[in-house]
């Protein structure tokens, strides 16, 4: 039995919004993603986003642009200041967010761009695709059973939108969820995440050989690095011209993040200080505080980083009570419903898994063989936000213990264990 929406409207043209996007059309419903970016060819800062099996299957299925999408790594590094470093067999699929995206969007609607020149036509049976770009969602209304979303283009004009389904993909500081009042924890971790690339090409070929493959993780004192290399955007995964990608987390320094986020024009911005606009003095400052604890491989990557490279973000997460509005006509996906602290690298994997779970909602993940069956909206709420409570509370332990002090270690341990036990009664009843 299908219970596809045949029209759909979906807020967010990123990772989330695409990948829902592309399901849906190779099923047959009629899709226009919504965003607010006016530009298509979207800049991502170059930066690496790690994915797993959910992501893989989509792939799989619903990609024909026959492109390789990422690096295969079978393990990770750990790394202990300069004193010991051991493999776990952990395995992770690592790319760009702006290679991810073009393949999509090759996908979803025939976006040419340099990763894929020639995107593949649509196949028999796909519903209609259409992107919108520079189309800012202000409103939406529930009337008489009746979803209508309406929207802001740059130049001004208004224009609103009926669809059977809304699907929310607009990320952490989501504009559906803030219209539909969604109870919402959201909060400032307290720390920061410096990130930046090197071309392989800038770098020895000693350091090179000692990132290639897998991501290394780097503790130092109340602060570490993830490093890892990644395609760059234009989707080539030749040795030499990989990207080689790191992030940084820790406090800022005596706490003063309004100097932090205080860009070289003056500018104070609310949360990312953009490439190229970093203060070179504070960067600077920065390094200096830690380059000689760490190991040295590093020490070189981030030394052989151009300060125009290196942009900073607050660390923020948000965790939304519910994920399923008007009678099961509009439903908040990916980082609108769960921003996880990045330490986990799950956030494109978690919004694939509430495009699959969905799929079961609409009847279109049906293996009995497989015990996939399947399930209710309500069902696909619980689940949703079961795991994306568990992961969410997992994430900040992660976070906590890599930069934070013990007291607050604790406390977030002990939010964990209340939330598994919670879920566990819950289960019982
Ligand atoms: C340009 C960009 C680059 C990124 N690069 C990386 C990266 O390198 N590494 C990484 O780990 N993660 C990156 N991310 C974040 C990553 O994509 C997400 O954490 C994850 O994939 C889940 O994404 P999401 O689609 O739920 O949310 P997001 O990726 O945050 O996307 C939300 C989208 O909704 C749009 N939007 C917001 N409000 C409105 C509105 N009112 N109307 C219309 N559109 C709206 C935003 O412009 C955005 O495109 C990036 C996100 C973006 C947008």
């Amino acid at each position: 039995m299908s219970n596809l929406p045949k029209s759909v409207v979906i807020v967010g043209g990123s990772l989330a919004g695409l990948l829902h996007g592309l399901y849906l059309k190779r099923h047959g419903s009629n899709v226009v993603i919504l965003e607010q970016d006016p530009n298509s060819i979207r800049s991502s800062h170059q930066a690496g986003i790690a994915f797993g099996p959910a992501v893989q299957e989509i792939l799989a299925k619903y990609d024909d642009t026959g492109m390789q999408s990422c690096i295969p790594a079978t393990s990770t590094r750990i790394a202990y200041r300069r004193s010991w470093e051991l493999s776990l067999n952990i395995a992770r699929r690592l790319t760009s967010w702006g290679l991810l995206y073009r393949t999509l969007r090759a996908n979803f609607d025939g976006l040419a761009s340099e990763a894929v020149p020639n995107p593949p036509p649509p196949r028999a049976g796909d519903g209609k695709a259409e992107y919108r770009s520079g189309k800012k969602v202000t409103d939406l209304r529930y009337d008489n059973g009746v979803i209508t979303i309406s929207f802001v283009s740059q130049d001004g004009t208004e224009d609103s939108l009926t669809a059977d389904l809304v699907i929310g993909a607009d990320g952490l500081h989501s504009t559906v969820r803030t219209l539909l009042q969604a109870p919402t924890v959201k909060e400032y971790s307290g720390y920061v995440s410096w990130r930046g690339t090197v071309p392989e090409k800038d770098l020895p070929p000693a350091t090179v050989q000692y990132f290639s493959n897998r991501p290394t993780l780097s503790f130092l004192k109340g602060t570490y690095l993830v490093c890892y290399p990644i395609p760059p955007d234009t989707g080539t995964f030749t040795p030499g011209t990989l990207l080689l990608n790191w992030v940084w987390y820790c406090p800022p320094s005596k706490g003063d993040l309004p100097t932090l986020l205080t860009d070289r024009t003056g500018h104070t911005h609310s949360n990312t200080v953009p490439a190229g606009l970093i203060n070179p003095a504070i960067w600077a400052s920065q390094l200096a505080s830690t380059l000689e604890s760490m190991p040295p491989p590093v020490a070189t990557l981030l030394s052989s980083t151009k300060p125009s490279a290196v942009f900073v973000t607050k660390v923020n997460d948000a965790l939304c009570e519910r994920a399923v509005f008007c009678d099961g006509k509009v439903v908040l996906v990916g980082d609108a419903l769960v921003t996880f602290r990045p330490h986990v690298a799950v956030a494109t994997e978690h919004a694939a898994r509430h495009c699959l779970g969905l799929g079961r909602v609409w009847g279109q993940e049906h293996e009995e063989g497989k015990g996939v069956v399947m399930m209710t909206m309500g069902e696909w709420e619980r689940e949703v936000r079961g795991y994306g409570e568990r992961v969410w509370m997992a994430s900040r332990v992660l976070g906590v213990w890599g930069v934070g002090g013990w007291w607050e270690f604790w406390g977030v341990v002990w939010g964990f264990v209340r939330i598994l036990v919670g879920g566990l009664l819950r289960g019982r009843r």
